[in-house]
Order: C-alpha cells, then structure tokens, then sequence
C-alpha cells in the first residue's frame, strides 16, 4: 500500500502558499498597514459573505420546499457585478463599489427593497439577496478602509 501523506501534505502547503500569496499582494496593492493575513481574512469573509450566507439566509427565512431554490436565486444576485464592466479600471482595489457602479447605488438599493414587497418568492429571494450582496460589499469596503 501506497503512503499518500507526504502528497496531501504537500498539497495542504501549496494551497497555504497561493493563499498568503494572494493575501499578501492583495495587501500590497492596497499600500496599507494591514498585511497578509489580515487581506486573506477579508478575501473570504467577502467571498463567503457572496457564495454561502446567501444559503443560512435562505434556510432561515423561506419555507423548507423552496430554501435551496431561494438560496440559488440569492447567489445569482452576484450578476449585479457585471456593471463592474462599465468602469474604467474594471477593478480598483482602492474603490469602493458602493455608490459608484450604478448596480451598487442607493437607487439600485430601492428596487431591491420593492422587490422584496412583491408577493413571489423568486423577486423576493432576488430583491433579499441584492440587498445583502450591497451589505457584503460595503462591509468589505469598510474593512478596506474605502467606505
Ligand atoms: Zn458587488
């Protein structure tokens, strides 16, 4: 029998490597004190924030025949990043999204709320999950300091 530790462990480093990798260049092209670690933490805190609350929220919050539909529905929200494509540098690591990209506005914001008042579970789960796609983002603005 074949001895898989050395393997799994040496992948289990790599992926440690990539990840402070991109953690560390991140807080670099930030040019602020924070440093790796601290980057890393915001990266998932962010990217959870988009790809797994939207399922808590669900199951808590819609019927148990339709939570993994209205979760699915939720994380779809992340479609409103596609007016990321309208700016000019697409991405800027010391801009914040909220109030700048039109998908990201106040205005924006007020559709997604009358979403929620509408009597069907799709707009619902749609309108929700806008709302908290904005929460997430500007949580990450402030914790990048560009709120
Ligand atoms: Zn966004």
């Amino acid at each position: 029998m074949v001895d898989r530790a050395p393997v799994k462990a040496g992948k289990a480093c790599l992926l440690k490597l990539t990840l402070l990798f991109i953690g560390k260049n991140m807080g670099e092209t930030k040019g602020a004190i924070v440093d790796g670690s601290y980057e890393l933490l915001r990266i998932l805190v962010h990217y959870s924030g988009h790809f797994l609350a939207p399922f808590v929220l669900a199951r808590l919050l819609f019927p148990k025949e339709i939570w993994l539909k209205a979760a699915l529905v939720m994380v779809s929200t992340i479609v409103i990043d596609m007016d990321h494509l309208l700016a000019d540098p697409i991405f800027d690591p010391n801009r914040c999204s909220i109030g700048f990209h039109p998908l990201h506005t106040i205005w924006a914001g007020l559709v997604y709320a009358g979403l929620v008042l509408v009597p069907d579970w799709r707009a619902r789960a749609f309108g929700l999950g806008a709302l908290f796609h904005l929460a997430v983002d500007a949580n990450d603005c402030f914790l990048g300091g560009t709120f």
